[in-house]
């Protein structure tokens, strides 16, 4: 015996009330009605949703410049830095007519996350150098297919008119240092133009 916590379990004859099951009907009832008196763990979910952090980890979004240019420069980082590889992208030269598209010469003409792989980790966001990469308080939906969870740009990438506010993720150093327009990493694309005015 490893423990003195075994009971020795008698199999007696059920007496004709436990053959009846009525006291245990009765005392299944007692404890269901006691229930709907107390505060429920469950809530109706999509219909309620429960309040969450303002920096919690749900769906990515690809963000673009202040001028609508994509951020992302197809670097890579966040593939290597993300501990499910749920990353993968391909990369593509910026032509002359898309430099109001992509903020630097380089752009991610493929890039997709797996959200069946991903962790939530947000090493993606903290790898990224570009400011480009974002968890979100958005839940990423559900779905049957495995395929659908496969997001493209078409969904990673926010709407030039609908953008996503992410400063609350953003360190207020960070907020400050995208001000300083002596970085060429911090120039917009309408800034390059004004600095080239300047020029001529
Ligand atoms: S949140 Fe983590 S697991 Fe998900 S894509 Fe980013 S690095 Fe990978
Ligand atoms: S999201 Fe950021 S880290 Fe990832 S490829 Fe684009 S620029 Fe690089």
């Amino acid at each position: 015996m490893l423990t003195n916590r075994s009971k020795q379990v008698v199999k007696k004859e059920m007496t004709w009330v436990e053959k009846a099951y009525l006291p245990a009907i009765f005392q299944g009832l007692i404890i269901t009605f006691k229930h709907i008196f107390k505060k429920k763990a469950t809530i109706r979910y999509p219909e309620q949703k429960r309040p969450i952090a303002p920096v919690y980890r749900g769906q990515h979004v690809l963000k673009r410049d202040e001028s609508g240019a994509e951020r992302c420069t197809a670097c890579g980082l966040c593939a290597v830095a993300c501990p499910a590889e749920a990353i993968t992208m391909v990369a593509a030269e910026r032509t002359k007519d898309e430099v109001s598209l992509y903020r630097e010469e380089k752009y991610a003409s493929v890039y997709e996350i797996n959200m069946l792989r991903c962790i939530f980790c947000g090493l993606c966001e903290e790898a990224c150098p570009k400011e480009a990469i974002f968890l979100t308080d958005r839940i990423v939906p559900s779905t049957f297919e495995r395929h659908e969870f496969i997001f493209g740009k078409d969904i990673l990438v926010e709407p030039v008119n609908e953008r996503l506010d992410v400063t609350k993720r953003q360190t207020p150093e960070v907020l400050e240092f995208k001000k300083d327009k002596k970085h060429k990493h911090n120039l917009t694309f309408l800034d390059k133009v004004i600095v080239k005015k300047s020029r001529h």
